[in-house]
């Protein structure tokens, strides 16, 4: 029986492990805070769950993992891309 490699991540917020694909992953590329859409974007990067809860609560979590504070764009980018 084939066994699907599954990877898993945790939420940078509530540490739930999921499999990467049900995460979003954020990087910080040319000091802008983004969306990493194909996921293998190099650097640092954060998984933040489909939970809007954890895209509002992120900002300090996201800061510690990404090691940098987000700046006020990389806050409202945050907020724009909190799924409803
Ligand atoms: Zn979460």
């Amino acid at each position: 029986m084939a066994r699907k490699h599954r990877p898993q991540r945790s939420c940078v917020v509530c540490r739930e492990k999921k499999d990467k694909r049900a995460l979003t992953r954020l990087v910080v590329i040319d000091e802008r805070l983004q969306v990493d859409v194909t996921g293998k974007a190099k650097g640092r990067g954060a998984y933040l769950c489909a939970d809007s809860a954890c895209w509002k609560a992120a900002q300090s979590s996201m800061g510690a993992a990404l090691r940098r504070d987000l700046d006020a764009d990389d806050r409202e980018y945050l907020r724009q891309m909190t799924p409803s």
